[in-house]
Parts: structure tokens; C-alpha cells; sequence
């Protein structure tokens, strides 16, 4: 018996289990493809939606800065990691949001751990605090509630009746509502509309997390949390999907990122984002606007895929963006699926419990502006010969 025996013990129960997760290489090529083990794959399991991670001026923009400022931002924000890009992006952000700040920090993950935790502070709020996340809500805002000490509630997937019965039982508190506007392993959308009246009506803090509508969806790709009427108070976002590089930002009330400066670990404690990628975020802030022929091609694309994978019976959930699950429920199946769709040039995600819930094993089809139309007609193609397979046993 060693010390490292319940690790290599757990790895091999999974392993006996068919969940073992491995990490694959990938080489990503142009055009939506992807290389792997020597052979090139169309490539649906990136969140590189709009291509940008090879656009020329992303490109270009991190090599200027890399060549003029290094490296390395060498030390946290409040150190001397503040570079003067930081400033022009938060305020490109802030504008784009329509909020009066915005914050820039290292990771999306790390954004809604430590921002979550530092605003259910109870310490600070001086009551009783409540958060309350969408069940399907990424694994970030989940453990943000941990971190932050709070009671952790879950609503039903977009079950706004469940999310007020929550709310009433819970005034008093401090109550913080958390859910993704384009839910990313499911491909629809949060209500931010009624969201939005609920956090009024119990006078609830609203935070919405939109790593995936962030460049797709809303005005100039800005994402939707802009369209709600009401407002958001936090809207996250993160660059490492459409937005082709890396980083993450929130936007907010000034007053709200002045705190959060003072009580935010994970800008507080960790290394500023490298020149590099402060040069690509910058790249496609500008380009951003412009891209609406690429978000159109993209929806079109999407619906044109899902239309046909619903004809032939799939079930693809109730996605209406870039992502399109195929459900199928059991593990087995999705990794055969996902297996079959290999053996025939497709990389897709088989995701799996516990990222989503039991009996919805999936595949994850997400798509890219620069996906070769013809790429898509043949996967359509591939899916209606492995349909009467899978569909039936579904
Ligand atoms: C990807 C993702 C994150 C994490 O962002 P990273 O910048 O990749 O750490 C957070 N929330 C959601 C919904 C995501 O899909």
C-alpha cells in the first residue's frame, strides 16, 4: 500500500468503467479540421465558432505585442501586470455590454470560482447569502457557490416556476441568481427576459455567463445579456471560444468591479494575462462588429444541420445556436456513435455523466463559420446511415 494507491485505484475503476478520460493529442489545421494520429478529422468539437483563433489580425496582433512587450505580464494586475491594453479592452467591453465596467482576468474558469465566491460574501454582505444556478450551469459557477461558503441551491433547467418557488422560500437573504445565456452542452438559451423580472421581483443579484453567445449572439456579437430589459448585474464572458485567443472578462457597474478589485482572488492573486493575448483580445474587439456575415453564416449552418439530424429522427434537445447535442442516453452508445462518426473523418465530443446528467450521454456537435459547407453535407449524410442503428435503441 502507497500513498498514491486510492489515485491509481480510482483511475482503474473508471477505466473498468468505460469513463477512463484520456488526453488526445490534437493539431488544429485550417478550416474547421483538426489532425489527429496522422489522419485529418472535421473538427465539431471546438469552440472556435467564428474561426477566429487563425484570423490573420489576431495573429498578427499577438506577434506585435509578444515582439514590442514580451512574453509575459511578469506579476498580478495590482502589481505591475496592469498593461495599458488591459484599459482600452475593458473599455471596448464595457461599451459593447452596455455596462459602465468591465474587468478582464485570466481564465473563465477561474473568473466565475473567484468572483462568484467574492460577491456571496457573507462577511461583507452581512446576511444570510443564497445562490441559485441553473442545474445545468457550468462546473465554474458550481464550485464558485462552494468556494464561496454560501448556501448552494439548484433550479430545474430553465424552470423558472422551480426558480421562484426557491426564491420565495429564501427572501431575506442575500440571493444571487447564476445561469448560462447559451448553455453549452445543450445549445439553448436562458429566458434572461423573465430572469431578469424574477431578479427584480425578489431583488436578487443576476449573473449570466456567456462563454458560448459571447461573439455569436446579440448586437456587434457582444452576447445577450444586453438585450435583457431589466439589465444584468454581471455579465461573464470569456475569449478562449468565438473571441479565438484566451481570457475571460466581466462586465458590470464601476462600483461593483471597484469591490472586486479589493475582494476577487483570482484577479487579486494570479499573474496578469500575457502581452500576446492581450494583443488578440484587442484584434477581435475590433473585428467584432464586423462579423455579422459570419455569425449569419454560422446559424444558418447550424439550423441546416439540425433541421436534417431532426428529420431523421435524433434527438438534438431543444438547441436553437452553433450547438447541437444528439442524444442518445447511454454511455455506450454515445461512445460507439462517436467512435462509428470517426472511423469517418468527424471529431465529435462524446460528453458524458457527470458533465451532463445521467441517462443523457451525448454527442456535443459544435460548429464553425469556417466549417466546409460540403463537410456538413457529408455528416448529414454519415448520420442518416447511422440512424436506424442508434435512433432505434435510443
Ligand atoms: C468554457 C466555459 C467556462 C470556462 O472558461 P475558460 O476561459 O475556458 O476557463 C466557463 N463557463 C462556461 C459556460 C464555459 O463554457
Amino acid at each position: 500500500m502507497t500513498i498514491t494507491d486510492p489515485y491509481r485505484d480510482y483511475c482503474r475503476l473508471r477505466d473498468e468503467a468505460g469513463l477512463l478520460r484520456t488526453l488526445r493529442e490534437a493539431e488544429p489545421l485550417a478550416c474547421g479540421r483538426v489532425r489527429r494520429g496522422g489522419r485529418d478529422y472535421v473538427n465539431l468539437a471546438s469552440n472556435d465558432y467564428l474561426g477566429l483563433s487563425r484570423h490573420p489580425a489576431l495573429i498578427q496582433a499577438a506577434q506585435a505585442y509578444a515582439v514590442r512587450f514580451g512574453t509575459g505580464s511578469t506579476a498580478s494586475r495590482l502589481i505591475t501586470g496592469n498593461h495599458p491594453a488591459h484599459r482600452d479592452i475593458e473599455n471596448r467591453l464595457a461599451a459593447g455590454k452596455g455596462k459602465e465596467a468591465a474587468l478582464l482576468l485570466a481564465s473563465g474558469y477561474q473568473t466565475n470560482l473567484t468572483v462568484i465566491a467574492a460577491l456571496a460574501d457573507k462577511t461583507v454582505l452581512k446576511r444570510p447569502v443564497t445562490i441559485l444556478a441553473d442545474r445545468l450551469a457550468h462546473h465554474s459557477i458550481l464550485q464558485g457557490a462552494v468556494l464561496s461558503g454560501a448556501r448552494s441551491l439548484r433550479f430545474g433547467h430553465n424552470d423558472l416556476d422551480h426558480l421562484e418557488t426557491l426564491l420565495r422560500a429564501r427572501q431575506g437573504d442575500f440571493l444571487l441568481i447564476a445561469s448560462e445565456s447559451v448553455f453549452g452542452m445543450d445549445g439553448d438559451r436562458a429566458d434572461l427576459a423573465a430572469l431578469g423580472e424574477l431578479a427584480a421581483r425578489y431583488q436578487a443579484m443576476l449573473y449570466i455567463d456567456e462563454a458560448h453567445a459571447t461573439g455569436v449572439f446579440g448586437k456587434n456579437g457582444f452576447g445577450l445579456a444586453a438585450d435583457c430589459p431589466q439589465g444584468v448585474d454581471v455579465a461573464m464572458g470569456t475569449f478562449g471560444k468565438a473571441l479565438g485567443s484566451f481570457g475571460s472578462y466581466i462586465a458590470c457597474s464601476q462600483g461593483l468591479c471597484d469591490y472586486l478589485v479589493q475582494r476577487c482572488g483570482g484577479l487579486i492573486y494570479s499573474t496578469a494575462l500575457p502581452p500576446p493575448v492581450l494583443g488578440s483580445m484587442a484584434a477581435a474587439l475590433e473585428l467584432l462588429p464586423n462579423l455579422d456575415r459570419e455569425r449569419a453564416a454560422l446559424l444558418s449552418l447550424a439550423e441546416t444541420l439540425r433541421r436534417a439530424l431532426r428529420a431523421q429522427g435524433w434527438d438534438c434537445g431543444a438547441s436553437t445556436t452553433q450547438i447541437i447535442p444528439v442524444i442518445v442516453g447511454a454511455e455506450e452508445a454515445v461512445l460507439h456513435l462517436a467512435a462509428r462518426l470517426e472511423g469517418e473523418g468527424f471529431l465529435v465530443a462524446a460528453i458524458r455523466p457527470p458533465t451532463v446528467p445521467a441517462g443523457t450521454a451525448r454527442l456535443r456537435l459544435s460548429l464553425s463559420a469556417t466549417h466546409v459547407p460540403e463537410d456538413i453535407t457529408r455528416l448529414i449524410t454519415v448520420m442518416a446511415d447511422l440512424a436506424p442503428q442508434f435512433v432505434s435503441a435510443a
